[in-house]
């Protein structure tokens, strides 16, 4: 039986309920915006041995305002964005080649907002963009159609898919270990644009938004740089991957050395050499991810899906693999932070909703269980029904889950 099961009966404040993952044990919701306390930071996902690592959470102040609300507040009345504007294209010029190599990486699938990061800096800035996808765990027929139309619409891409048989057997892992079905492409998404800078002598990489945008500490935002730890790493080092030593799974399962390579790291002296820099594009502008949506319709063929996505209440966000509806599945039942919480904050931020309807879509769409491509992800991962069953009741912090009248409830749901 899970331990959430177990402890239904023991109220909130029962010290004797368990809390996973080191959660703040009291769920508190900012005031602005819908996000609660349980926000974990980034973490560096190849050095994640278990969930229990996760301990940087979003910052709420003594006013009971999360940190995204304040760096909103911050990008509203603070920052100079013409200036910023300036340094932008101050930095292109900077970067632009003079012998045809391209200026810049931008890596992404398509979507919206790396559409509009690659359209913005070729048109605005006279860039000359390399960009470069990692491939999804399993295309959506709308996510390949909008692929497509970004390529179409004028831009130089490598798609880059790993090694299919180990890329599934790591998101399985990492789903049984973790409950965290999304892992291996995280990391690989990370490692693709930098090893591309490398092999082809373009040190300049833009990606779109820097995650303080959505609650990862006020001090990663101080400047437009990544912090290198993301992406460099001693090429000695073996990677934990699925919670298991990476160098383990590839010797017991019949991998080649060569497997490895999409997901390793370069390391800091290659960052050195080749001058690699990491920007985010948030930090020279004022990013507004539903601005990103109209520009990327009417720049590089962009479309919405028919359908609403399942968990959400929006047809344009992560539409392009069969597994974020899981991924977002997952974050719902470790942190009780579901889809249209995540999708309904930045709305918030940026005006788009106030919060009396951002709490209206979260109690409406948060809990809807993502059917449409479930059993085809389980297939996917090679594993049972019964099992995912398991690892997600499994996965349910006993601090924020209860079973009460044949049915999971929050202790404590979003007002
Ligand atoms: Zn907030």
């Amino acid at each position: 039986m899970s331990k959430a099961r177990e402890q239904s009966h023991l109220d909130s404040d029962d010290p004797n309920l368990e809390t996973f993952y080191g959660l703040p044990s009291e769920v508190q919701f900012c005031s602005r915006c819908v996000i609660s306390n349980q926000r974990p930071s980034s973490v560096v996902e190849r050095k994640n041995k278990n969930q229990k690592t996760k301990k940087d959470f979003i910052f709420f102040d003594e006013e009971g305002v999360c940190s995204a609300c304040r760096w909103q507040d911050k990008k509203d009345n603070e920052i100079d964005w013409a200036q910023r504007d300036k340094d932008l294209m101050d930095l292109c010029n900077k970067h632009r080649s003079t012998n045809g190599n391209y200026d810049c990486i931008v890596p992404g699938s398509g979507g919206k907002d790396s559409a509009f990061a690659a359209h913005m800096l070729k048109h605005k800035y006279g860039m000359n963009p390399l960009t470069v996808t990692w491939a999804p765990n399993k295309y959506t027929e709308i996510g390949h159609t909008n692929f497509e139309n970004f390529c179409h619409s004028g831009f130089n891409n490598i798609l880059f898919t790993p090694n299919g048989s180990l890329h599934k057997l790591l998101t399985k892992k990492a789903f049984l270990n973790l409950c965290h079905p999304f892992q291996a492409f995280i990391i690989g998404q990370k490692q693709i644009a930098p090893q591309m800078a490398v092999k082809f002598n373009i040190p300049l990489i833009f990606y779109g938004e820097n995650p303080v945008e959505y609650g990862n500490p006020m001090s990663e935002g101080k400047e437009s740089l990544m912090n290198r730890k993301y992406y460099t790493g001693d090429s000695n080092e073996d990677l934990i991957i699925g919670g298991e030593s990476f160098n383990k799974i590839i010797k017991d399962n019949g991998f080649h050395e060569s497997d490895k390579l999409p997901y390793t790291p370069i390391s800091p002296e290659q960052a050195e050499l080749h001058k690699i820099e990491v920007h985010y594009l948030s930090h020279y502008h004022k990013w507004d991810s539903q601005e990103c949506y109209y520009y990327a319709v009417e720049n590089t063929g962009f479309q919405p899906n028919i359908r609403r996505t399942e968990g959400s209440f929006t047809k344009y966000s992560g539409i392009d693999d069969k597994i974020d509806p899981l991924h977002y599945y997952t974050t719902l039942i470790k942190f009780g932070l579901g889809r249209a919480t995540y999708n309904a904050c930045p709305e918030i931020r940026h005006g788009k909703l106030d919060r009396e309807e951002g709490v209206m879509l979260v109690e409406k769409f948060d809990q809807e269980i993502p059917e449409r491509f479930q059993e085809e992800m389980v297939e996917y991962m090679g594993i049972t029904q019964d099992q995912f069953v398991e690892v997600i009741d499994n996965a349910r912090s006993p601090h924020i889950w209860k079973f009460e009248g044949n049915q999971w409830k929050l202790r404590r749901p979003l007002k």
